[in-house]
């Protein structure tokens, strides 16, 4: 039987309602069509003016408390993004592929990131009306600290996730200073407001893990308590694989996330979404919750994946059952 839950029914404010377009979410994010196309932004816009959903961008900042800690780590963060990158060296690097991505791990050891890896640019993963002459897309993901994300929905879960996404940017901010030192331009991408690049697609790809029922992505040894920023450059790398746990069939028999939201935002069911079947977080549903409460992120904590030690040993247990099942 699945666990009360204290944080329902959840009834949106009714100030927050007066904000929301007459446009869906879910109409923007493209749920139901069968045609595939390019995502539109409906959220995390770097002007929020400039999307439907912007009153709600701006409500989620008006339902924040005064915080010194959060006020400080948005500075910092703030310092990161306006740091001033090199000049592009005249002399560029020539190495292979497999050199070059070789040599991210260097990120990894100095601390900068837990997680990095490459693939070939797609330009399917940028919003409608952006466009990249970069042929490569380097991802990064860092850790959270589940003790600090733990404490979602409140106020100081909100922090953390504001203290990675200023890890993240300066890891982003370090390669692309690295590879313009190199001889190779380079652009970071960093969230929550990256405005051009969809993260989870290359993410995917660069093998970082598999997309959850709760919309996050879910790596054996992080769960889904990550965030991501990205590196765009010219400098062809070797792709780092894809690799897949077995987290897709698990989700279809978990509901532990699905039990966890307060507005029960998360599908049960794959949906279309965009030409694609996949798993989705309804939108109009999810947003007031998020909005509301320093962005939410129950799902993320909830998730079994995400506790410390039990995911690797999750992957453990559907990497013996999937080689018994191949003996069978
Ligand atoms: S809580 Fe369960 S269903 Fe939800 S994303 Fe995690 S593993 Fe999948
Ligand atoms: S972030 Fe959204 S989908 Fe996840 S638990 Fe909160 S309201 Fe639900």
């Amino acid at each position: 039987m699945a666990k009360l839950n204290k944080y329902r029914p959840f009834n949106p404010n009714p100030e927050m309602v007066a904000r929301l377009p007459d446009v869906t979410g879910n109409a923007i994010n493209g749920v139901g069509e069968t045609q595939q196309r390019r995502p539109e932004l409906v959220f995390w816009a770097p002007d929020p003016d400039d999307i439907a959903f912007g009153d709600v961008q701006k409500w989620f900042y008006m339902c924040q408390p005064d915080s010194p800690e959060m006020v400080t780590e948005r500075a910092k963060r703030k310092v990161v993004l306006d740091s001033v990158l090199p000049d592009v060296n005249p002399v560029a690097l020539v190495q292979s592929p497999d050199e070059w991505t070789s040599s991210l791990n260097q990120f990894v050891e100095a601390g900068d990131c837990e997680m990095v890896g490459a693939t070939a640019m797609n330009p399917k993963w940028f919003f409608e009306g952006q466009k990249t002459e970069f042929k490569t897309v380097i991802m990064m993901g860092v850790h959270h600290d589940y003790e600090e994300l733990k404490h979602a929905p409140e106020f100081r879960a909100g922090i953390e996730v504001v203290r990675q996404y200023g890890r993240a940017a300066a890891a982003a901010k370090k390669i692309t200073a690295w590879l313009m030192e190199q001889g190779w331009d380079a652009e970071a991408v960093t969230g929550p407001m990256a405005g051009k690049l969809v993260m989870i697609p290359p993410a995917l790809e660069c093998g970082f893990g598999e997309l959850g029922k709760h919309g996050s992505l879910i790596n054996p040894e992080f769960g889904s308590s990550f965030r991501l920023s990205a590196v765009l450059t010219n400098a062809l790398f070797a792709s780092t694989p894809k690799r897949e746990f077995g987290i897709d069939e698990f989700c279809s028999k978990c509901r532990i996330c699905e039990d966890a939201c307060p507005p029960i935002a998360i599908e049960p069911d794959k949906k279309m979404v965009r030409g694609e079947k996949r798993w989705y977080v309804d939108f109009d549903k999810c947003i007031p919750y998020f909005a509301e409460n320093s962005g939410c992120a129950i799902c993320i904590v909830e998730c079994p994946w995400s506790r410390p030690g039990v995911g690797i040993n999750l992957a453990q247990k559907l990497a013996k059952r999937s080689a018994r099942d191949r003996c069978d």
